[in-house]
């Protein structure tokens, strides 16, 4: 039985790609990041893709915060039934606003200095609720932080660099640095530490980078590296800020990390004391979950721009996609997925398999699991026995 098909691809990073999918027997829209297994095993060196989406899934799986994008299962699909092919997969609530880089360089959306605050609230937030955790994001950057339905709403997303904080041994033998390099704290580019202190330089350049477009650092390779570990040079604040707004930055772009403020004390910077976290939470969970909420282009038909057509579209759609012959995406570039074997496996069904790699999978701390007993895992095995 095919349980969920995936459609347009929506981003492609170092990892694999993301796409947007639907559960064929609710309608539930949701995105799906993939790594194509084989092609990890037939080039070699992708086997840390795979390993990137596995930290990212243990991680994720463990979160619950209104600021992070939501986990909502993983496991193994085979696309054609005629290859042995297999994608490792990670399901996660749709954000469909895009990411806040490209808010930035395509429509200017931070020259309204209100979007920023509520943006950056976020952010913080998110960024607060992962450190109490002892969690290390590691790769905060505008790319990686996803714009809800409600725009003034954003998620933190891309946990596959995420960790627990990381320090050079007595002996001086470096940390390996994770993340991206124009976004780096001096202590990571310099292979000193990784902490909660390195996200908060790393929130720095992300707001420079929503306020102009771009990174904080020109990228002149080896020379910014230099630049950003041994100089005293700062990134220049972006000059079209307010006073408070510049005086947030210099809280977070300190480079002796010990003087940097702590997420805590950020939310308490006049810069955010506008912002109100009842408002943030209102709109929080309001991600699309089902077709009939997602108004996007994939479901757009000509002429349907008044809700009323769009919604009867979306429910003759859904309406076909519940009875016994679906509907046919293929032509819109949909592509039917199988959730996983429904064979016989070792003595029992795949299902029973499943719970029970799950339940072993849990008392291992729940790494890597195929199936971790997961509402979307739950959903689909029970779709495929
Ligand atoms: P990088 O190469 O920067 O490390 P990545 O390869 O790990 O990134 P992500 O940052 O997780 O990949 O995703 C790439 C892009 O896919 C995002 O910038 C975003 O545009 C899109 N994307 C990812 N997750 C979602 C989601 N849950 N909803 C909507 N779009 C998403």
């Amino acid at each position: 039985m095919v349980s969920w098909v995936r459609g347009k691809c929506i981003g492609r990073g170092s990892f694999g790609t993301v796409n947007v999918a639907v559960d064929r027997f609710n309608g539930d829209v949701f995105a799906v990041k993939s790594v194509d297994r084989n092609a990890a095993l037939c080039h070699h060196m992708p086997a840390i893709q795979v390993e990137c989406l596995e930290n990212e899934i243990r991680i994720l799986r463990s979160l619950s915060s209104p600021y992070i994008v939501k986990y909502l299962g993983d496991d193994v699909s085979y696309e054609s039934p005629t290859t042995s092919s297999s994608c490792r997969n990670l399901y996660l609530e749709y954000l469909p606003g895009g990411n806040v880089s490209d808010l930035a360089t395509t429509l200017n959306a931070y020259a309204d200095e209100n979007t920023l605050r509520s943006h950056t609230y976020c952010i913080v937030s998110a960024l607060k609720y992962l450190h109490s955790r002892n969690i290390v994001h590691c790769d905060v950057k505008g790319k990686n932080v996803l714009v809800g339905p409600n725009s003034s709403f954003v998620k933190l997303a891309d946990f596959g660099a995420a960790g627990e904080a990381t320090v050079s041994d007595t002996r001086g033998v470096k940390i390996l640095p994770r993340g991206s390099p124009l976004w780096m704290a001096p202590e990571v580019v310099r292979g000193e530490s990784q902490g909660p202190e390195s996200d908060v330089w790393s929130l720095g350049c992300t707001i420079i980078e929503m306020v102009t477009g771009k990174p904080a650092w020109e990228d002149f390779g080896a020379n910014t590296l230099s630049r950003i570990g041994f100089s005293d040079e700062l990134p220049r604040f972006p000059t079209q800020l307010s006073e408070l707004g510049r005086d947030f930055l210099d809280k977070c772009l300190r480079r002796e990390p010990g003087e940097r403020w702590s997420c805590d004390q950020l939310l308490k910077h006049p810069f955010l004391q506008s912002v109100s976290p009842s408002d943030a939470n209102t709109v929080a969970e309001s991600s699309p979950r089902c077709v009939l909420d997602w108004v996007n282009s994939e479901f757009e038909e000509e002429g349907t721009s008044d809700d009323e057509k769009l919604e009867a579209s979306a429910r003759e759609r859904m309406g076909k996609l519940a009875g016994s012959s679906g509907a046919i995406w293929e032509p819109n570039g949909w592509v039917a997925v199988r959730g996983g074997d429904d064979e016989v496996v070792e003595g029992g069904t795949r299902r029973q398999y499943l719970n029970s790699v799950s339940s072993s999978a849990s008392t291992e701390g729940g790494r890597g699991g195929i199936g971790g007993g997961d509402e979307r895992n739950g959903h689909l095995q029970n779709e495929n026995v």
